[in-house]
């Protein structure tokens, strides 16, 4: 009977060990609230360079501009 104790814990232990490493493993890459959308997050304007945050930006295709007028130049040299 104690041999039988003894497998039920150490069974019982091995269980508890593997879920919680599962668990750990799972949660670990971003658990925390996901990332702010929107307020918050500064972009950089592809034409000027400016940071603004990403709500007031203008997206054009893949980049951001501060101004529908960098918007409508494009991406600028880099000064
Ligand atoms: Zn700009």
């Amino acid at each position: 009977m104690g041999r039988f104790l003894v497998l039920v814990i150490v069974v019982v232990l091995a269980v508890w060990l593997i879920r919680r490493a599962l668990s750990g493993s799972a949660s670990r890459g971003k658990q925390p609230s996901p990332p702010p959308q929107g307020d918050g997050e500064l972009v950089t304007c592809a034409h000027c360079g400016v940071h603004l945050p990403r709500s007031e930006a203008r997206p054009s295709g893949e980049a951001l501009y501060c101004s529908e007028e960098h918007a409508r130049l494009g991406p600028g040299e880099p000064k």
